[in-house]
């Protein structure tokens, strides 16, 4: 007894639902912490999974750790991130439904090297046929293929995920294999907003320049032969290569083309400018048209075009217009193209498992547009959280006819209104302030925004602050109270984010292009600027509400990736980072109705067609109905009226070792 109290004490507790202090945050933290310097890693909350970053290899994901948790019960071995992967693949086999996993935390927190786990088992667990196989090889490698082209280095992670990716995992249920789709969440804006990071380099260039930041963790010849593998073995053709090269390789020359300024102030290029003769060379683009386009603006007037030179800071401005264009296009017919190449023609039933893995919240010193789209998606998917589980727990109950005290839980519907709301929310007044011409500025959205919504709880500026809270905010900044806690934002370069205006000749050069990949990405047939391209904020809400529709038809499963201290390094656990985390990753909400409800939950008819054999009076047939044989079978096993509750159509189960203990007496 002592001994196993001492490893107890040592390691900590598995699930936290069976934590006794279960209200108090430090005994969740200290839980947590002790786990963590003994490696391990994984802790639950119930069926949700709590991952922390261990910032170092540990030997606990090989083949035959995989073959250890294939088919065992939940509860049984340490936790895992296999042990959710296969409970939720079984579920799926044995309810015929879809389901999703999603994997979420801060930047670095681990989402992404979570996500690649759960898909790596399911690639080695399930049985395959030759073809199959080949197929679960395009699945791996299309993996690298994007995060080559959709990751970039900053500060929290040098392989910061810059776009958001969703992913349905397909099971044939007559083969019970591997087949799978694949479809980037987000819309193409959407995901080449947070891509333009100011002052951050494009995530090709640690691909393709030689002079590039260097990432220790990172490395980049070895990366670079794995990614022309991974681009062979899901089919590309050997031209597609070279023109998806020449394409970032052009990207790449155009941000550094350097403008001059004529006699007149505006913006020239010289003939022999060595960059764009670059570009003119890779795209197949003649030399006249390009230095024309990327220095005026065409404008038609009745039946004439002129073309109005650019200045400089214009000229700059168009040329990143194009280069983000062109970057943003092409990831996406990247895209388009692994999916072609994943797709399963065959009809057969299937039913999905879909990962998304998606950039955590983010808070950093300066936090500008890209800050507020990423805070936002986050804002969201913390609201499908609690639609999707908290308030579904509690009407199950009530459906259920359950006696159970609510637990009181912060909804962030409202700050959801508060930034996506029609007219007056904080999308809406930007786009109104785009649409404006002429006055308009990053200044007057602010002032419209303390004019419309300045009386909002989880909305201040300066002007609006107390003394107190004023000393820290500056004129131009508004700080929104997320779920996650404070975050100011710098409303400079809102407008010209949001606009990110492709001008029309710059289209028009690009149609001239040579390089097939360019031609496919900007048709001749594209409707005319003339009608203005929805912002980029609008692109990325409903890009957002499409995907959480998709996932609100699925069964939801949570993996919360934690960082352990912001220095990457393995071993350092710090208290005061990972108690933020725990907050605003509504983990301890999560608990109480964890604690408060019932861990487990079975249909009678399931529950009794598996423990029937337990009891002599259910087995081999009970005759009378599902709840009675229930009934009688756990007054055979000794349930005490504490440990389970009888609802309509469900037994509830309070603690996982109620049944886990039925389960061991069944395998006796
Ligand atoms: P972002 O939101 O910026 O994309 P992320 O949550 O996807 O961040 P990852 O890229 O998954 O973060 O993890 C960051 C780094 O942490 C990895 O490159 C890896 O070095 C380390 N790491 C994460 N999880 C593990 C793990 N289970 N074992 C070992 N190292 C890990
Ligand atoms: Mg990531």
């Amino acid at each position: 007894m002592e001994a196993s109290l001492t490893a107890r004490d040592r390691v900590g507790i598995q699930d936290f639902v069976l934590l006794d202090a279960y209200t108090s945050e430090s005994a969740f933290l200290d839980n947590l912490r002790k786990r963590f310097h003994e490696n391990l890693i994984y802790t639950y909350i119930g069926t949700l999974l709590v991952s922390m970053n261990p910032y170092k290899e540990l030997e606990i994901y090989s083949k035959k750790q995989m073959d250890t948790y294939m088919g065992v019960n939940f509860f049984e071995l340490p936790p895992h991130i296999y042990a959710l992967a296969d409970n939720v693949f079984r579920t799926m086999q044995s309810e015929f439904n879809n389901h999703f996993i999603l994997i979420s935390g801060e930047s670095g927190a681990g989402k992404t090297e979570a996500s690649k786990k759960i898909l790596q088992f399911y690639a080695v667990s399930c049985p395959s046929t030759k073809l199959l196989n080949n197929v679960r090889d395009r699945l791996l490698l299309s993996n690298p293929v994007l995060e080559a082209f959709g990751n970039g280095k900053t500060l929290k992670n040098d392989n910061s995920s810059r776009f958001g990716k969703y992913m349905d995992i397909q099971f044939d249920h007559q083969v019970e294999k591997l087949p799978h789709l694949l479809s980037a969440g987000g819309g193409r804006r959407g995901r080449s907003a947070p891509l333009a990071r100011p002052g951050e380099k494009l995530p090709a260039l640690q691909i393709l320049s030689g002079n590039c930041a260097k990432v220790s963790s990172i490395n980049d010849k070895s990366d670079w032969k794995m990614l022309r593998k991974a681009l062979s073995v899901i089919e590309f053709s050997e031209s597609d290569i070279e023109h998806l090269f020449g394409i970032i390789a052009s990207v790449l020359h155009l941000g550094n083309i350097k403008f001059g300024v004529d006699v007149r102030g505006y913006a020239s290029l010289n003939n022999n400018n060595k960059e764009m003769h670059w570009v003119s060379k890779l795209l197949g683009i003649p030399m006249q048209v390009l230095q024309q386009g990327l220095t005026h603006r065409k404008i038609e007037a009745k039946a004439d075009e002129v073309f109005t030179p650019f200045s400089e800071e214009h000229a700059i401005y168009a040329r990143d217009a194009l280069a983000k264009a062109i970057y943003g296009r092409t990831f996406n017919w990247l895209v388009n193209k692994i999916n072609e190449s994943l797709v399963n023609k065959d009809s057969s039933r299937k039913t999905v498992i879909g990962l998304l893995d998606i950039y955590g919240f983010e808070v950093f010193s300066v936090n500008s547009f890209e800050q507020f789209c990423i805070n936002y998606c986050n804002e969201k998917l913390q609201q499908l959280f609690i639609e999707l589980t908290l308030k579904s727990e509690q009407e199950e109950y009530e459906m259920e006819g359950i006696e159970w005290e609510p637990v009181p839980y912060f909804n962030n519907k409202i700050i959801c209104d508060l930034v996506e709301e029609k007219h007056r929310g904080i999308i809406s007044l930007l786009d109104e302030e785009c649409l404006l011409p002429g006055e308009a500025s990053d200044l007057t959205f602010l002032e419209k925004m303390e004019e419309k919504i300045g009386g909002h709880h989880h909305f201040v500026t300066h002007k609006l602050a107390d003394q107190k809270t004023r000393k820290t905010l500056q004129r131009g900044d508004f700080r929104l109270l997320h779920y996650a806690g404070e975050v100011t934002y710098c409303v400079v370069g809102f407008l010209d984010k949001n606009n990110d205006l492709l001008y029309q000749n710059g289209k028009e050069v690009m149609r001239q292009s040579k390089n097939a990949i360019i031609q496919h990405c900007f048709p001749s047939t594209e409707p005319d600027s003339k009608k203005r391209p929805e912002t980029v904020v609008t692109q990325f809400k409903t890009s957002l509400v499409g995907l959480a529709e998709i996932l609100m038809s699925k069964q939801p499963w949570y993996v919360r990736c934690i960082k352990p201290n912001e220095a990457k390094q393995p071993g350092r656990f710090d208290d005061v980072l990972v108690r933020h985390q725990v907050k605003y990753l509504g983990l301890m909400e999560h608990l109480r109705v964890r604690r408060a409800g019932f861990a487990y939950r079975r249909k009678y008819e399931i529950f009794l067609q598996r423990y029937k054999p337990l009891c002599p009076d259910t087995w081999p047939n009970w005759k009378g109905t599902a709840a009675e044989g229930v009934q009688r079978l756990i007054k055979h096993l000794g349930y005490k009226p504490h440990e389970y509750k009888l609802g309509r159509t469900k037994i509830f189960i309070r603690h996982p070792r109620t049944l886990f203990a039925t389960e061991e007496a069944f395998q006796v």
